[in-house]
């Protein structure tokens, strides 16, 4: 007898290359995007249904276990999303599915708790306790909470429920988001503003797929153009879905009360510190189509929208978009391919695109909305070249006369002063004065950052810490270690010496570690409570600090040393942003850069204030290396646990390239962090042309090479960090 027999795919959130088939035994029902559970070897795993097909099996298959009726169905542009993610960035599409499946607890029934409230009948015996029960409770309380505040025991309020006097209710523990209300009236547009916002809600309503780059100096008000085309997206479509991803760092209080503001409703939010239950409800919400307007980490991608009507990516240049760790993907990318995927818009935005972003705005393929000035009369500031060779500072100090000249006039004035510093702690290395001997991490090719504040060496790499010893670890010699170069509690050292009376903090990840130390310096920075505040990049992102007129950047050409593709790029960004912080309300600002380099073209048109002409600059000599966005690039690092294992396996591995026609490998090379975690690296550099697809050659590589499980591959498209 042959019954025809059901046969499920099913993708489980694992390293595996592809879903596996199972039976789907009679009495259970399951389509595809339905979350099911499966044996794995021993283990019993939840994945999700990716296809259903007609048997009979070609080979004996376990069935599906049982399927999850609490769980959503996983939408289908999800799963065409992952299966589409997974090729380009070379990983197994389980590895992407681990990812949209973060809150495990999402896919069971929704939590509720017990509440009671007074059910409006008499008690049959009224004590004393009896009495204050009732006078305490009105609105639907925790019986505990009750019988707290009445100050009784807890058996007095159960005793009033099984006199009927009190009865229960359960309520969820996942409310829905509030909905966002469109038509709120936002800020009067500005006409440059308003053609932009139109633009962008014409693209809405098309319900297309329509790549934009929002293109608009600091403070030229794009936040406030998306907000338009968010109300586009939800008055032509009330069930419309959007997302705005966040560099994670910008993603405060502060931007979700301006989403509140406009839309009378917090949206939801989704980010790696956000605790299990509000991850939990964001999912739920999410998936249920509920969640409006979802403000998100680079990983909020991975939720699955039903509805998904726009993209808006922030801040589009920020280096944090691309994920170096375990899934290596570059979150701006992707985030146009789900808009694809969706077939709807996308907005890029930023004051100062990255390459390939402009790159794509003038071929045409996205389209270009540029805000060419700040509303009202807040305007940018001047920038002002300080050139360390004519005016070095004093020795063992980092501040240029000039620099120091600008920051009693602006003290005096009664504004406020930001020195900008890329480096934690107080000092970048640490020497020892007897034997040269530089302090390095035990299992790390890293220097060591000396922490003052907290007693510690750091490595900023891997996290490792150890106490600063008092003698020097190679030679014996007592006291001889010694801080080498400035970090941001070093410059506020000297800060507070040259100014006795300001009062100056320290703005980095140290100092605001917890987002109430955060919101606590920059409220005070806004109110005016610090003169002069020393930060690394977290300062230099996003807030807006009324009184701040001067913007000191300490050592403008560090970004520059490292060399490799976008340094010249990402130096301008950051200078250009950090600058942008000074003169934001009706205050003139102006920063001044130290360099060592004026001529440098990162710097001098900096200085100019043309940044066309300095991307443009970038774009030639991109073009002429055959670069990206005129070529593609990819890494391949392998890590192995000795110096010889890693060698070894380097040579085997490149003499298993494919051959491809439009490709170049270059390598293997030990990588610039030779040593990390005790695993020794060694690294190919691919280039292609563009038209090659350089993620299928990565990946039919490293299909090639059966490596011992001792050695690890790790492949990025589209490299950012090439150490
Ligand atoms: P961007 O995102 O380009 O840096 P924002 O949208 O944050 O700029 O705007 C900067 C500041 O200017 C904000 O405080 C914003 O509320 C204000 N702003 C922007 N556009 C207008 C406008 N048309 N009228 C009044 N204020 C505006």
């Amino acid at each position: 007898m042959l019954f025809p027999q059901r046969i499920v795919s099913v993708l489980l959130p694992q390293p595996l290359p592809e879903p596996f088939d199972y039976l789907l035994p009679d009495g259970l029902e399951a389509s595809p995007g339905d979350f099911v559970v499966v044996p794995l070897g021993p283990r019993e795993l939840i994945g999700v249904v990716w296809a259903v097909k007609a048997g009979p099996p070609s080979r004996p298959l376990k069935a599906v276990i049982e399927t999850i009726p609490a769980a959503p169905n996983l939408p289908e542009a999800t799963r065409t999303f992952i299966d589409r993610a997974s090729k380009y960035v070379c990983t197994p599409p389980g590895n992407l599915l681990a990812m949209t499946m973060r809150s495990r607890e999402a896919l069971e029934d929704a939590p509720t708790e017990r509440l009671v409230v007074a059910s409006g009948e008499a008690p049959g015996r009224l004590t004393p306790a009896r009495e204050k029960v009732l006078a305490e409770a009105g609105a639907p309380v925790a019986p505990a909470d009750l019988a707290r505040a009445a100050g009784v025991s807890s058996g007095v309020v159960k005793g009033l429920v099984d006199a009927g006097a009190l009865t229960i209710v359960e309520r969820t523990l996942d409310p829905p988001f509030e909905l966002p209300d469109a038509d709120r009236t936002g800020k009067p547009l500005t006409a440059d503003q308003q053609a932009a916002a139109a633009m962008l809600s014409d693209f809405v309503r098309e319900r297309a797929y329509r790549p934009a780059l929002l293109d608009g100096i600091t403070g030229s008000g794009k936040t406030e153009v998306y907000f338009e085309a968010i109300a586009a997206a939800l008055r032509d479509d009330p069930e419309a879905q959007v997302l705005v991803l966040l560099p994670e760092i910008a993603l405060t209080q502060a931007v979700m009360q301006r989403f509140e503001d406009r839309f009378g409703a917090v949206p939801a939010e989704w980010h790696s510190a956000a605790g299990s239950k509000a991850r939990r409800r964001a999912w739920r919400e999410v998936a249920a189509g509920r969640a409006r307007i979802v403000v998100g980490a680079r990983s909020a991608l991975f939720l699955p929208f039903h509805n998904l009507r726009l993209i808006v990516v922030d801040e589009e240049h920020d280096g944090s978009y691309k994920q170096e760790e375990g899934v290596i993907y570059q979150a701006r990318d992707l985030a146009v391919l789900r808009a694809h995927i969706g077939a709807c818009p996308v907005i890029l935005a930023s004051a100062t695109p990255s390459l390939e972003t402009l790159a794509n705005a003038k071929s045409g393929r996205y389209a270009h909305l540029k805000l060419k000035a700040r509303p009202g009369t807040a305007r940018l500031p001047d920038i002002l070249l300080a050139d360390m060779r004519l005016h070095p500072p004093e020795k063992d100090r980092w501040i240029s006369p000039p620099l120091v000249a600008a920051m009693e006039e602006t003290l005096a004035a009664g504004e406020q002063t930001l020195l900008y510093l890329n480096r934690r702690g107080y000092a970048p290395l640490v020497l020892c004065k007897a034997c040269g001997e530089r302090l390095k991490a035990p299992d790390t090719n890293s220097w060591l950052t000396e922490h003052r504040y907290s007693g510690m060496l750091v490595c900023h790499l891997t996290g490792f810490t150890m106490r600063k010893p008092s003698h020097c670890p190679s030679c014996g010699a007592e006291g001889s270690l010694a801080g080498v170069g400035p970090g941001v509690e070093r410059l506020a050292e000297e800060t507070r010496q040259r100014f006795p009376s300001a009062r100056v903090e320290v703005f980095s990840s140290d100092t605001a570690s917890t987002p109430e130390a955060l919101l606590d310096l920059v409220t005070r920075m806004e109110e005016g409570a610090i003169d002069i505040l020393i930060g690394t990049q977290i300062a230099a992102k996003g807030h807006n600090f009324p009184k701040l007129t001067l913007v000191g950047a300490i050592d403008a050409d560090s970004g520059l040393k490292g060399g490799d593709l976008r340094a010249g790029e990402r130096t301008f960004q950051l200078l250009q942003q950090v600058a942008g912080r000074a003169g934001r309300a009706d205050r003139p600002g102006r920063a001044m850069i130290q360099t060592y380099s004026p001529e440098s073209p990162a710097i001098a048109l900096l200085a100019a204030g043309d940044r066309d002409a300095f991307m443009e600059s970038e774009l030639e000599s991109r073009e002429l290396m055959g670069f990206p966005p005129f070529g593609r690039l990819g890494s391949v690092i392998l890590a192995a646990g000795s110096s010889e294992q890693a060698d070894e396996w380097a040579r085997a591995f490149g003499a298993a390239q494919p051959n491809a026609s439009g490709v170049e490998v270059w390598g293997p090379a030990p990588a610039p962090i030779t040593v990390l975690r005790g695993r020794h690296r060694r690294r190919f550099l691919v280039r292609s042309e563009r038209n090659v697809d350089l993620s299928a050659f990565l990946s039919a590589w490293k299909s090639r090479v059966k490596l011992p499980p001792s050695v690890r591959v790790a492949l990025d498209v589209e490299p950012y960090s090439f150490m």
